[in-house]
């Protein structure tokens, strides 16, 4: 029998979605999928979350909110979704453990920050110097040296808001020319805390005996091996969103995000609709990324009220 709601991804968005479908009585089905949790569990401390005075630890934000969908009759299987037909009334997923059908879904997939590959990157990611979310993890490194990795527009805006708290951020971009736009340069490179570190590549993380990151090393465009002193490697070198099994069902940017239908969730297939990362490309916050489960979640039952019997 077709599920109800089928919901795909359990970070915020995910697991938002969740506790409004459930608390709705439309005992959902909700999937993890290759990183349970989502990317709050690769932070440590969640500072902006509404509603924790002191923080929240990332992994903690999202048990609780699990637990919360499962107290409401959430049901959760560990799957990922390879293939979709949603050409009938019923739409059809197919999974690595299963086939699903659904009367309407809700992707909530997420967006997977692009890592370099390169040695250390994996070792100290997390809490030890070496995070891609500067709004996360800024805070932590005050009146320190810091690196931001890329020369697209995220690199520099996280640059820009590293300045709050580091003694310097050393911006360190593999060509002379920047992806970002003009503004966004002209403020990086006129902002007095802001150190550019041009054609060069990074090439490895280095940490010392207590486990924490304190050198980039980078390779410059003679070729010269350069190392870099900073507490913490803030990579932003663009997302990838989890949008590749739905199209070209759905609709995706040049980038592929998904794209709503004006002012809503909703996509071009009535039924199925898009929250969180994948969807999202400007604001791209837990608290955001809430926000869109939850009018997923809305809108998935009033569409199911008006169109399924
Ligand atoms: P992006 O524009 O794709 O830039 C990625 C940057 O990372 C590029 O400079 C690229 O270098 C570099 N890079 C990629 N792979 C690398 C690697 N393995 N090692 C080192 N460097 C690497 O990504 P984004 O900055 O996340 O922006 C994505 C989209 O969101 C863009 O359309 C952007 O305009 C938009 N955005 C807008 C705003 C805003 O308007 N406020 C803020 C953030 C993002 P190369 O240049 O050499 O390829």
């Amino acid at each position: 029998m077709a599920e109800n709601v089928l919901i795909l991804g359990t970070g915020c968005a995910g697991l938002t979605a969740a506790i409004y479908a459930a608390r709705a009585g439309l005992n959902p089905l909700v999937l993890e999928g290759g990183q349970p949790g989502g990317q709050l569990t690769t932070t440590s401390e969640v500072e902006n979350f509404p509603g924790f005075v002191h923080g929240v630890d990332g992994n903690e934000l999202i048990s609780n909110m699990k637990a919360q969908a499962e107290r409401f009759g959430a049901r959760f299987a560990w799957d990922r979704i390879e293939k979709v037909d949603f050409s009938g009334a019923t739409k059809k997923l197919v999974g690595g453990e299963a086939t699903y059908e659904a009367k309407a879904v809700i992707i909530a997939t997420g967006a997977s920050p692009r890592l370099m590959g390169i040695p250390g990157e994996k070792e100290y990611y997390g809490g030890n110097g070496v995070t891609t979310c500067a709004t996360c993890d800024g805070a932590f490194y005050r009146n320190v040296p810091v690196v931001v990795v890329g020369g697209g527009d995220s690199a520099c805006e996280e640059a820009l808001f590293l300045t709050r708290f580091a003694s310097k951020v050393i911006l360190i971009h593999r060509r002379d020319k920047f992806r970002a736009s003009e503004i966004m340069v002209q403020r990086v490179k006129s902002h007095e805390k802001i150190e550019l570190a041009l054609n060069c590549t990074p090439l490895e993380i280095l940490g010392g005996a207590d486990g924490k990151v304190h050198t980039i090393k980078v390779k410059e465009a003679d070729g010269k091996i350069r190392e870099i002193a900073c507490k913490c490697v803030f990579i932003a070198i663009g997302h990838v969103p989890n949008s590749q099994p739905f199209t070209p069902a759905l609709k995706v940017d040049e980038n592929g995000y998904f794209v709503a239908e004006a002012n809503t969730v909703g996509t071009q297939v009535p039924g199925v609709f898009v929250a969180g990362d994948c969807a999202d490309h400007v604001y791209r916050q837990a608290i955001t990324a809430a926000g869109m489960g939850c009018r997923a979640a809305i809108e998935a039952e009033r569409w199911l009220a008006e169109h399924v019997s």
